[in-house]
C-alpha cells in the first residue's frame, strides 16, 4: 500500500484520444498542457509520458497504457498523472482494475481534474462519481439508440451517411412547422447511373464482382470514401445485395462482432468489433426509399450472384495438398489459384488479393502446386517411413503395451480435458469482470477454487507422464522386420488417396514457406494413427500390433 502522506517527485503522464482526427489533436494538446501545468505548479518531474492516441476508452489493451504497466515496477517514478480518469478508462471497473495493480507496486494515481482521495469517505465518493458517471453514459447511448429505432420504425431514414446512390437531406425545422422536412434520402442522379451500371453487368453481362472492380478501375469510377481510391469486392457485395435500391432500406439488419477470424492477427487493435453480423430478416426495420432499379434487375442480380457463387466453389475444388499450411515469405498466405489462368495451379501470396485491383507489394511469384505438392509429401513420406522412425514406433508401442499390462496406467486424456474446461470457464468469469458483471472481489472468489483445481489436475497429469516415460522396453524389433515394415510404409504412404494425404499434412505440418526457388516445410509430429502397417509374418493381426503411430 501506498503510506500516507508519501512526498511525490517523479510522475509519469498518461494520456489518451478516442480518435485521430485532426480535431482531437486540439483535445490531446490540452490535456497535455493542463497536466504539464499541473505538474509545475505542484513541483512534479514528468520522467516520461505515454500517450495513447485514437484509442476507445472502452478498450483496455493499448500499447502505451500496457508500457506504463509494464515500467510501473521498475521504480522510475512513483505516481502517474492523468488529467481524468475517463482518460484512463471509460469503464469505472478498467478504472479500479489498472488502480489496484499500481496501487499494489506503490504508485499512486493522480488525477488534474479530481481531486486525491485522502480517506475511505473520499474514495468511496470517488467510487460513486464513476459508477454514476458510467451509468449516465450508458442511459445516454441508449436513449440514442432507442430514438433511432423509434424514428426508424416510422419510417424515416436514420443513417448519419446515405447509401450509395442517394443524397441525405437531413431534417430541417421542427415537427408541425409549415415548412419541416424529415430526414430523406434523395436519388443522386450520377451514382445512380452506377449502380444501374453494376447490376447490369453482373446481370446482363454476367460479370464477377471481381471483374466489376476492374471495370469500375479501368472506367475512372472512383467510391466514395476510399483510402485506396478503388472499389473492394466486399464493398461491392453489400452493395449488390442492398434492398434500398428497390426502395426498401433496412435499420438493424445487422450488429457489430468481434470477427472470429481475423485478417489481420495483431496484438493491439482500436476497435474490437470490426466485423458485422446479420439479424434474422424478421428482425429488420424496413424503411421505404425512392427505388432506383427495377425489381426485375434486381432478381436477375441475385439470381446471377448465386451462379457465380456456385461456380467460384467448383473451381476451388481443385485439389490444393497444402492449402492453409503454405505462406509466402512476406508473411502472407498462399491460396491456390485454379486453372482459369492457364493449366497449371498456383500457390499465390494473398498480397496480391488484399491489394487487388491495385499492383501487390510482394512481388514472390506463383508456386506451381502440383511440383510442390509432390515434393512436400516425397518428404514427408519419407520420413514417416524411415527405418529409425518406425525402430522408434515399434519401442514406443512395445512401452504402451507392458504398461498397459503391469500397470493400471492414469488415462491423461480425460485430465486434459478437464483443464481446458476448467480454464474455459476461469476465462468466462474474467471476461465477466472485464465487462463488468462482476466485482474484483468476485471474480477471485470464483476463480480462487478453480485455480486450485486446475494445479491439481495438473500435478497428476505429470506424475502420470513421468510414470510412463520410465517403462523399459521389454522387445525390439529386428533390424530385418524393420526393413520389411520401412518398405511396406513406403508403398502404403505413395498409395494414398488425396483425402488421407490430405489428412496427415494437416495434421502434421505447421507450415509451409516457400518462394519458386525453396520449400522450408516446419512440422511437429503428432501421436495419431496414420498409417497401418500390415504383417502376417508376426503372431498378432494388424488391428493388435500393426498399427504404428507417428512420433
Ligand atoms: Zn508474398
Amino acid at each position: 500500500m501506498i503510506p500516507e502522506n508519501k512526498i511525490v517527485k517523479r510522475v509519469a503522464v498518461y494520456g489518451r484520444v478516442s480518435t485521430a482526427r485532426q480535431e482531437e489533436e486540439e483535445t490531446i494538446k490540452t490535456q497535455l498542457v493542463a497536466t504539464r501545468e499541473f505538474a509545475a505548479e505542484k513541483a512534479y518531474t514528468i520522467i516520461q509520458e505515454y500517450i495513447d492516441e485514437g484509442w476507445s476508452g472502452t478498450i483496455l489493451a493499448r500499447p502505451q497504457l500496457d508500457q506504463l504497466r509494464a515500467d510501473a515496477s521498475k521504480g522510475l517514478w512513483d505516481a502517474v498523472l492523468i488529467y481524468d480518469p475517463d482518460r484512463l478508462a471509460r469503464r469505472y471497473f478498467f478504472q479500479e482494475l489498472v488502480m489496484d495493480e499500481l496501487r499494489e507496486q506503490g504508485i499512486e494515481t493522480l488525477f488534474v481534474t479530481v481531486a486525491p482521495s485522502k480517506n475511505h469517505e473520499d474514495q468511496l465518493m470517488y467510487g460513486v462519481r464513476g459508477v454514476f458517471a458510467e451509468y449516465e453514459r450508458m442511459k445516454i447511448t441508449e436513449r440514442f439508440r432507442l430514438g433511432r429505432v423509434r424514428k426508424a420504425k416510422e419510417g424515416h431514414i436514420v443513417t448519419s451517411r446515405s447509401a450509395y446512390g442517394y443524397k441525405l437531406i437531413t431534417r430541417k425545422g421542427k415537427l408541425g412547422d409549415p415548412d419541416f422536412v424529415q430526414t430523406h434520402y434523395e436519388i443522386d442522379e450520377t451514382e445512380a447511373r452506377v449502380v444501374s451500371m453494376i447490376f447490369s453487368w453482373i446481370a446482363d453481362d454476367r460479370l464477377t464482382t471481381r471483374q466489376v472492380v476492374k471495370r469500375l478501375q479501368k472506367e475512372g469510377i472512383l467510391p466514395r470514401r476510399s483510402k485506396r481510391g478503388v472499389w473492394s469486392t466486399s464493398t461491392l457485395n453489400t452493395l449488390l445485395r442492398n434492398k434500398t435500391y428497390i426502395g426498401e432500406a433496412h435499420y438493424a439488419s445487422s450488429y457489430a462482432v468481434v470477427p472470429l477470424r481475423p485478417r489481420v492477427k495483431e496484438g493491439y487493435k482500436k476497435v474490437k468489433k470490426t466485423s458485422r453480423k446479420m439479424r434474422p430478416e424478421e428482425e429488420w426495420i424496413k424503411i421505404p426509399t425512392p427505388p432506383l432499379l427495377s425489381e426485375d434487375l434486381f432478381e436477375r442480380t441475385q439470381k446471377q450472384l448465386k451462379i457465380n457463387y456456385e461456380l467460384a466453389q467448383r473451381n476451388r475444388k481443385n485439389e490444393y495438398l497444402l492449402s492453409g499450411k503454405i505462406k509466402c515469405v512476406c508473411g502472407n498466405s498462399r491460396a491456390g489459384e485454379g486453372p482459369q489462368h492457364g493449366k497449371h495451379l498456383y500457390y499465390r501470396c494473398t498480397a496480391r488479393v488484399h491489394a487487388y485491383p491495385l499492383p501487390p507489394e510482394c512481388q514472390e511469384r506463383g508456386i506451381n502446386a502440383r511440383i510442390a505438392d509432390g515434393l512436400v509429401w516425397s518428404k514427408v513420406a519419407e520420413f514417416m517411413s524411415s527405418p529409425e522412425l518406425i525402430t522408434k514406433q515399434a519401442e514406443r508401442w512395445m512401452d504402451s503395451r507392458t504398461t498397459k499390462a503391469t500397470n493400471t496406467a492414469i488415462d491423461i486424456e480425460p485430465l486434459q480435458k478437464e483443464v481446458a474446461k476448467l480454464e474455459k470457464q476461469e476465462a468466462r468469469y474474467v471476461n465477466a469482470y472485464g465487462e463488468g458483471v462482476l466485482s474484483l472481489e468476485k471474480l477471485r472468489e470464483l476463480t480462487q477454487p478453480i485455480k486450485e483445481q486446475i494445479a491439481s489436475l495438473k500435478g497428476q497429469i505429470a506424475k502420470a507422464e513421468i510414470a510412463s516415460a520410465e517403462q523399459i522396453p521389454s522387445q525390439v524389433l529386428t533390424k530385418k522386420e524393420v526393413k520389411e515394415f520401412a518398405e511396406r510404409a513406403a508403398t502404403k504412404l505413395s498409395n494414398l488417396s488425396f483425402e488421407s494425404k490430405r489428412a496427415i499434412v494437416m495434421d502434421m505440418l505447421d507450415k509451409v514457406v516457400g518462394t519458386q526457388e525453396a520449400l522450408h516445410v516446419y512440422g511437429h509430429i503428432s501421436l495419431k494413427n496414420h498409417v497401418k502397417y500390415e504383417t502376417d509374418d508376426r503372431d498378432c493381426g494388424p488391428a493388435q500390433c500393426g498399427e504404428v503411430d507417428i512420433v
